[in-house]
Parts: C-alpha cells; structure tokens; sequence
C-alpha cells in the first residue's frame, strides 16, 4: 500500500497539554505515546500528520474556565479573560518551548523544529516530524520585544498577536455566536509595532484571532501574506472567529492562507460543540473557500489538543478519514499534495523569505 500524503498542519495545542501536566518526562509521554488528548508521535505517524505549528500558548482557563465546556445553547458569548502581563506569561511560555526543545532532542531523529523551509522539506523527504514554534498570544512579549528577538534566535518562527483575550498588542475576537468578527478595536501602537517588527524578521503573523479591526490593521501594515492558521468560512458557520468573504478576498490577494479547523464550533452551522458531526461540513468549508480563495490558499490547521473535533477524526491518527472524504470528493491525489502540506509550504517559504 503506498504511505498516505502527508498532512503538514497549521495549528495544535499539545504543548499546553503537555504542560497542563505539571510533570518532568512529559516529552517521552508524547514520544511514547498515551491515551490522553488528540496527539502524540505514535497516534500521529498513524495518521499521516508530517508537523506543522506547535503553538506555544499561555492559557487563563482558572480565570474563566473551559471555553470548549462553555460554548453551548443557541446563541453564546463568552467572557474574554483580563490581561496578562509578560511578567506572568513568559515563564509559561518557556516551558512550553522547553518541552518542544525536550522532545527534539530525545526523538533520535525523529522530530525537528524546523526554521525554514527547506528544514521543512528534507523533514518531509525523510519521515521526519516537522515543527514550527509558534507564539499564539504575544503575552510572553514586552513592550520593547525584547523577548521577540531571544525567542526568534531560539526558533519561533510564527505568532499570532493575540488570543481572543486583549493584551498590550491589540483585542481580539470573542467566542460569540452569531456574530460577525467586527466586535471592536483592533491593534494598538504597540501592535502596530510588533507587526513591523515582524515583517523585519520575517515571521509569520497569525490572524486567526483577530477581530476584524485587528485583521484589517495587519491587512494595512504588513508586507507579507496574510495567514489565518486555523480558522473557517464565515458564510457557512456564522461564528466571529471565522472569516468574512471580504476577508477571503483580502487572504487571496495577498498570496497568503487559511488552514481549516477542524473544531466542530466553527464548522457546523449552529455553531455547537458536538463531535457528532459528519466531515461533509467540513468539505462545505472546503468547497466555499476554493470559490473564494482557490485550492492554493487553502490547507489545514486541526486545532488538535485545543478544540473538540468530529468523531470521524476524533484524533490525530483519524486523518486517513479526512484523506478519504476529499479523495470521495474526486479530488487529485496533486490537488491533495497541495492541500495536505505543499501549499502550507509555499507560503512559509514565501513569508520567510528564502
Ligand atoms: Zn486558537
């Protein structure tokens, strides 16, 4: 049987799961293997999953709880969490690279972090795991990004200014449905900054958090694609998290991407968390994208270990389900090629600037 395509994905929170843990070795639990969360090495090779983004991400889940437990009834909006400060943030967030760098160094091989695209493809070539550092929340970053240039040396290559909740960069978008992501102001000067400052690195800039203000405010500024590493069609589920057509447009024009997430709350039209949920709303998020971006603009980003996901996938060793219902789709297996990692590929490239 020939190996599946393999999928180079866009967003996964294992980190904080991982360091949700509070114990030493986590990284050989991953390695090893377990039955917790959605993804870990073994599961992962079963499914065909090459890498992707592995956001580091300090979470206010004591504040506010489990988003994914709070989201329910017809209509929701949940409240954001305060502000954190670097101060409070950036311990985090070095454990979280610690453990990416932990499991790196104990694979034998078998696990890179890769810092450009080239890493990327030799990983690919060679059945090696991918991994992309990335900063989803800026909190860990003062004012002066300081941080920005340490964290960059050491790898991070990716970062989403915000997570929903505001911070010294700018405000993001709520849980809230229906809505439309227009819910309030977006960057700040210090945002403003941060954006330059990244387009002088060449670091990717996430948008999938941001309110619409935020995502026009990068629209403005930055010089690279615009990227949205895991969020979906607005049109077909009415969340503010996903992305208005004029968005799409804006994506398109600028050479850049939207990995599809596969969190049942922003694919299916009621907006519920309900991992009862078929994959063919997932391929209406596909079709409507292909309109609006074309197949070159469109990849994956899971949200695996950060989201509730439909039970045809159900985990990272799902994936062949997914392969299944585009192949079913008559899709290409070169079409495949460019949505299961090359298109992700070629716009790391394209941002990094190699
Ligand atoms: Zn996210």
């Amino acid at each position: 049987m020939p190996s599946p395509i393999p999928i180079f994905d866009g967003h996964n929170d294992v980190l904080l799961r991982l360091f949700n843990k509070q114990s030493s070795r986590v990284e050989q639990l991953f390695l090893d293997g377990e039955n917790d969360g959605q993804l870990d090495f073994p599961r992962a090779i079963r499914g065909g999953f090459a890498g992707g983004m592995f956001a580091i991400f300090v979470s206010s889940k004591d504040e506010i709880g489990d988003v994914n437990e709070l989201m329910r009834g017809e209509s929701y909006d949940i409240p954001l969490p305060g502000m954190l400060s670097a101060e409070a943030a950036l311990p985090a967030a070095l454990a979280m690279a610690s453990i990416l760098f932990r499991i790196e160094r104990r694979s034998n091989g078998r696990f890179k972090i890769c810092r450009n695209a080239k890493e990327i493809r030799s990983c690919l070539a060679a059945d090696v795991m991918a991994a992309i550092m990335h900063i989803e929340g800026a909190e860990p970053i003062d004012a002066e990004l300081n941080a920005l240039d340490v964290l960059y040396q050491a790898g991070l290559r990716s970062i989403g200014p915000v997570w929903s909740r505001s911070n010294i960069f700018g405000h993001g978008v709520p849980f809230r449905f229906p809505s439309t992501p227009d819910t309030g102001p977006g960057l700040t000067e210090l945002g403003k900054n941060l954006i330059r400052a990244c387009n002088e690195r060449r670091i990717v800039l996430d948008l999938s958090h941001l309110n619409a203000q935020g995502f026009w405010d990068v629209a403005r500024l930055s010089d690279a694609p615009l990227i949205a590493t895991h969020s979906n069609a607005h049109s077909v589920c009415p969340h503010a998290r996903n992305l208005t057509d004029s968005q799409l447009a804006a994506i398109r024009d600028s050479g850049g991407m939207i990995g599809i997430n596969f969190a049942t709350c922003f694919l299916r039209p009621d907006g519920q968390v309900e991992t009862k949920t078929g994959l063919d709303v997932l391929l209406r998020h596909l079709d409507h994208l292909i309109q609006h971006v074309g197949i070159e603009c469109i990849g994956f980003g899971s949200d695996f270990d950060g989201a509730k996901v439909p039970d045809p996938i159900g985990d990272v060793s799902g994936l062949g389900n997914l392969r299944d219902a585009l192949s079913s789709r008559g899709l290409s297996d070169a079409v495949l090629r460019k949505l299961c990692h090359e298109n992700w590929i070629n716009v790391l490239e394209r941002t990094w600037g190699e």
